[in-house]
């Protein structure tokens, strides 16, 4: 009952005037909706006024009441049990103790919802199947046959899902192909996806990556339907994939079984109507309800750091109505939503059941598969995150978050001194090289842990490792991608990159000694990368590029970055807009670069550039 009373405070937000609300949301309480109408829930410190809002009765009637019962009391009195029974059988009404529910926990909650306020909401679709049978295609199809549909302005915008509609009905996609994305929202406990479309070409086959969507469609319990692509193709052999999609158990409905085929070609479009039908078919025999008439509920597609903006997030609503001023808690942080956008780039200021929405004003970044609630107000959102949070940090094995190589003396004044490393390399050499170098490190007193190793790229699972294990993260000639060096910053995790193993090992010599001071340090100040390039003979190749971020000096030292992985290194020879030669371009302009003595530029490398900084001292 006293969460009940909240729906009816909700402040008044400042788009209500243009827009009043149609309904009432409820909060989000696990107790059946129609059971409050003859229940009152006890709490323990209970007052007259308490009970008089619970009741919907004036105050001064159950003041009165309690007289009879020869009872003094005011309106700030606190009531017994017994007392307040005695009062709620005396109004014909039942007295249950109130449902404790540790909201912290708000993912693990069922939560019950009025059947008589359940309405039919779109499905939610993800596009699996083998590299190059055609996901990125079809999802690129069914977008684009709604732009042509006629969708009333704004241009897609990737945001990481989006909405078709057909026969009048919507569909929701998640545009996020690839497994690692739906793994790792699975992981994270965030159940999305009512259907999958399993993407296989006919002319290829079932492939290894088509058994793991399998397997992962399965585990997910999501409804499949078999997209056989590429039918224009002469080679295409659909009953191959049939029969070889059966002998995985995966009968097709002309075959006796239950899964639905559907022929396609992505690349021309056709069948692809008859696919969204399937999927629509699907849905109505999933019989898929939501209550639009409650507070959101739902799960983060994707976040990240937007420079301008702040921590910018796509929500899936699962269920309940999103609006603008909602106070909400996702994963370990909270955010009241200052804007909404949609898939088109347009402002929105409600977002119902199944519907993807691109949401401002958060105070840190998600993870994807996060799940999100909202809450009756910022001040309840900020509590229930900041338990969430610093649960995680005591089950993330009681170490301290984040870690700086310059604090590990400083932090390590404890009995145990333990640096703890991930190693990130371009060649298994380096690692092996490092590993060896680092063992003839003695200090007494303290011991180097490395946590994880390996070849490649700095991924966001190496920062989450960092995180969770209060880690180091050290590169060797390589470099984390933009996004996830923002997930880094935010997260506090450090990332140090090297060219020279003896300069990481020397850094790391004088960090356990607790005498690490640098000076002077190389400072990344800009990216850019390389959209196309342009071969003149006795010149060169150049560059034709556009600056992600930061700035790009004419003067800079410059590296090249293909892949995650650094190719060369080395100074530019010229630095142009248009035909003029300039100091510097900065983010969003294009530019003209040479590189000195280097002509193997290819498009999408990222030219990182860097100056030599003073660094000031931790000390
Ligand atoms: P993904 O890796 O599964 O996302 O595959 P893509 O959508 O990137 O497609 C891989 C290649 O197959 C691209 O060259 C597409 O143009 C091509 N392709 C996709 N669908 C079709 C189709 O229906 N017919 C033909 N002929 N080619 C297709």
């Amino acid at each position: 009952m006293a969460l009940k009373k909240q729906a009816y405070k909700r402040k008044p937000n400042t788009y209500v005037k243009k827009k009043p609300y149609v309904e009432q949301r409820k909060p989000n309480i696990p107790v059946k909706v129609e059971a409050l109408a003859d229940v009152i829930y006890f709490k323990d410190g209970m007052t007259v006024l308490d009970f008089a809002e619970a009741l919907h009765r004036p105050v001064a009637e159950i003041v009165k009441k309690l007289m009879f019962m020869k009872i003094l009391a005011s309106q700030t009195q606190t009531l017994d049990r017994e007392i307040v029974e005695l009062l709620t059988m005396d109004y014909g009404l039942e007295l249950k103790d109130e449902v404790k529910t540790d909201m912290t926990k708000f993912e693990e909650l069922t939560i019950e919802d009025d059947p008589k306020n359940m309405v039919e909401r779109p499905a939610v679709v993800t596009i699996m199947g083998h590299v190059d049978h055609g996901k990125t295609t079809l999802l690129d199809t069914i977008r684009h046959s709604r732009i042509t549909a006629g969708e009333a302005g704004g241009i897609t915008q990737h945001i990481g899902a989006y909405q078709v509609s057909r026969n009048g009905k919507s569909i929701t996609f998640i545009d996020t192909p690839g497994h690692a994305a739906f793994t790792e929202m699975r992981a994270r406990g965030a159940k999305i996806t009512d259907i999958v479309i399993l993407v296989v070409a006919a002319d290829d086959g079932v492939m290894p990556q088509t058994k793991e969507a399998l397997d992962h469609a399965r585990a997910a319990k999501s409804n499949i339907i078999v997209a056989v692509n590429k039918m224009d193709k002469p080679s295409a052999n659909p009953d191959r994939v049939k029969q070889e999609l059966a002998d995985l158990d995966l009968l097709a409905e002309d075959w006796g079984g239950s899964v639905p085929f559907c022929s396609i070609s992505a690349l021309k479009g056709t069948g692809v109507n008859e696919l969204l039908d399937t999927i629509q078919l699907v849905a109505e025999m999933m019989e898929l309800k939501a209550n639009p008439s409650r507070l959101a509920v739902g799960s983060v597609i994707e976040a990240k750091l937007d420079k301008g903006k702040g921590p910018v997030a796509t929500l899936l609503v699962s269920n309940g109505t999103l609006r603008v001023g909602d106070a909400f808690v996702v994963g370990t942080t909270y955010g009241k939503i200052r804007a909404m956008n949609d898939d088109l780039g347009r402002t929105i200021v409600e977002a119902k059941p199944s519907t993807a929405v691109v949401v401002y004003g958060l105070n840190d970044v998600p993870m994807a598969g996060d799940a999100f609630m909202v809450f009756a107000d910022e001040k309840q959102s900020r509590e229930i995150a900041l338990k969430r949070s610093n649960r995680q940090i005591r089950e993330e094995k009681g170490v301290n978050k984040t870690m700086s190589l310059e604090d590990f003396f400083k932090k390590a004044e404890g009995n145990e001194k333990v640096l703890r490393l991930i190693i990130k390399a371009d060649t298994q050499g380096s690692i092996e090289a490092f590993k060896g170098a680092i063992d003839k490190i003695k200090v007494e007193g303290t011991s180097i842990d490395i946590v994880r190793s390996g070849v490649g790229a700095i991924t966001d699972t190496d920062v989450s490792l960092a995180e969770a294990s209060d880690a180091i993260i050290i590169g060797f000639d390589v470099r984390p991608q933009a996004a996830v060096r923002d997930t880094a910053a935010t997260k506090g995790v450090e990332v140090r990159l090297y060219d020279i193993i003896y300069e990481a090992l020397d850094d790391i010599e004088k960090a356990m000694k607790g005498m690490l001071d640098p000076v002077f340090e190389k400072k990344m100040i800009g990216e850019a990368s390389v959209r196309e390039t342009f071969t003149i003979s006795k010149v060169g190749t150049i560059a034709g590029c556009m600056v992600t971020s930061g700035i790009i000096k004419r003067d800079s030292l410059v590296k090249i970055i293909r892949d995650g992985i650094v190719i060369h290194e080395g100074k530019m020879s010229s630095l142009k807009r248009f035909k003029d030669d300039v100091k510097e371009v900065k983010t969003g302009y294009d530019c003209g670069i040479m590189i000195e003595s280097y002509n193997d530029l290819k498009v999408d490398d990222v030219i990182e550039a860097s100056e030599m900084q003073e660094v000031k001292s931790n000390a």
